[in-house]
């Protein structure tokens, strides 16, 4: 795959299989394959593209959205307040989209990411998200969460579904003690019921705003994304 980002700074995310039509007119495949990194290459018209290699944000940035995803800023933080890392054993519910999958597993690697979901229409969607980034190191099983877990010894489980409050007693056997169970919920009274179920858990519920600056001005944006979810850290402390 390549990133072409052409003068206004939009962005193209293509295979160089085929030639790629832009406002800028057309970029040869061939020549897209003889291009160099960090080079600018030519379309037809002699505009110029910056090449670059695309990486784990520009393949969630592009991929293929179905149910609702999980924000980069909700997903980082599920990274940086657990702490994982590459080896890390973690188990995700619902794939949904597979966007925090995605973002996990290329933490976790080459640990295999494990994640469920009950809907094979958005397990496809994720499917093809997952090859178009050439992630190889992520499973999706096809099981309801809410019947059990079948891995042990988890860093991490994270749960993005209605009803997270069903999962408690299946993370407390997956788990290892010191791991974490984090859900996200965009209601504080999903939240609220998650966070009265854990029992044996050291919990924390927390949402994050960021608000981006228009440095031209030198002032925020009027318009900002002002509410996702909720997120609940729990961490396992007892057997
Ligand atoms: N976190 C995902 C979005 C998840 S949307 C992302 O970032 O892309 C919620 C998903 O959970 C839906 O696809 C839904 O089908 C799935 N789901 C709901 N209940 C479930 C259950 N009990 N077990 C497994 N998957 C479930």
């Amino acid at each position: 795959m390549y990133l072409l980002i052409d003068e206004k700074g939009r962005q193209y995310l293509v295979k160089g299989i085929s030639d790629v039509h832009t406002n800028y007119g057309v970029i040869k495949a061939e020549k897209l394959r003889k291009g160099n990194v960090g080079k600018t290459i030519e379309s037809h018209t002699g505009r110029g593209f910056f090449l670059l290699e695309p990486g784990i944000l520009d393949f969630i940035k592009k991929a293929k959205r179905g149910p609702q995803t999980i924000t980069l800023k909700d997903c980082a933080l599920i990274v940086g307040y657990t702490g994982i890392h590459s080896g890390s054993k973690v188990v995700d519910a619902g794939t949904g989209s597979g966007i925090l999958a995605m973002f996990l597993a290329n933490i976790v690697n080459p640990e295999k990411l494990i994640t469920y979901e009950i809907r094979e229409d958005f397990a496809e969607i994720a499917r093809e998200n997952f090859e178009k980034a050439n992630l190889r190191n992520i499973k999706i099983k096809s099981k309801n969460i809410y019947d059990g877990i079948d891995e042990r010894n988890l860093d991490l489980i994270t749960l993005d579904l209605p009803e997270p409050w069903m999962v408690v007693e299946h993370a407390k056997k997956a788990l290892k003690v010191g791991g974490f169970l984090v859900s996200y919920s965009p209601s504080i009274e999903q939240s609220k019921k998650f966070y009265d179920a854990l029992a044996g858990f050291q919990s924390e519920t927390l949402e994050s705003l960021v608000r981006n600056w228009d440095m031209r001005v030198v002032r925020p944006y009027s318009r900002m994304l002002a509410h996702t979810g909720f997120l609940t850290f729990a961490r396992f402390i007892e057997k």
